[in-house]
């Protein structure tokens, strides 16, 4: 006997997108059947499984530690990056358009994946989810331009693809724990403070100078 035989592990959800073949779910799950020891993406058009056959793996990999093989029809384990290489394109592509308004389902469509697996992929490879490390991009990029600007804010907040300011000092603040006009603040009188004492350090070389006449 299967030691799996008793346990329903397929959601309503699951269960759903294996009858409708439904594509969007492809990536999320692959289910297996226990009749044939062949595993599938949700949309495959082979025949309708008995659900009380069904199991669910969370990629090809635990199928085939399962001993499952993939099915030919709908080639489970073709058709996807390798995880590593697909995060790192993510990454890419945040890097290149942190500067629009992004949301997970617009990052989720140019990158070829569900919101939901594109969210776990990332946060599993990366160690942050790709809202967080969008929105580190961002805040870096408005520390630069702070110290190295004397833009407004206002105008900082829409280069960095947060155009609502009261978002942006929210997150800014949330990040670094100052907000950005007290940031900008600190880094200019922190570089005034450094002119002064390389000022000083200049009459002091010029004192050892005349020392030393
Ligand atoms: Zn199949």
């Amino acid at each position: 006997m299967d030691i799996m035989d008793g346990r329903d592990n397929v959601s309503e959800e699951q269960w759903q997108a294996i009858v409708d073949n439904d594509t969007v779910y492809d990536g999320e799950f692959l289910y297996g059947l226990r009749t044939t020891g062949i595993f599938c993406k949700p949309s495959c058009r082979s025949r309708l499984p008995n659900r009380r056959n069904v199991l669910i793996f969370e990629d090809a990999s635990e199928a085939v530690a399962a001993g499952f093989r993939p099915c030919k029809r709908c080639k489970p384990t073709h058709d996807r990056l390798p995880d590593q290489e697909w995060a790192d394109e993510i990454a890419r592509y945040l890097e290149l358009n942190y500067a629009r308004a992004l949301r997970l389902q617009e990052i989720a469509d140019h990158c070829h994946g569900s919101p939901y697996h594109l969210h776990r992929t990332f946060k599993r490879i990366k160690g942050t989810t790709p809202i967080e490390y969008l929105q580190q991009i961002r805040i870096n990029r408005a520390r630069a331009l702070l110290q190295q600007t004397s833009w407004p804010i206002s105008e900082i907040a829409g280069e960095v693809g947060i155009p609502n300011v009261s978002y942006f000092t929210t997150i800014f603040k949330k990040m670094t724990g100052r907000t950005p006009a007290m940031y900008r603040e600190n880094i200019q009188s922190a570089e005034a403070q450094k002119r002064g004492q390389e000022e000083e350090h200049d009459e002091q070389d010029c004192v050892l100078d005349k020392a030393r006449l």
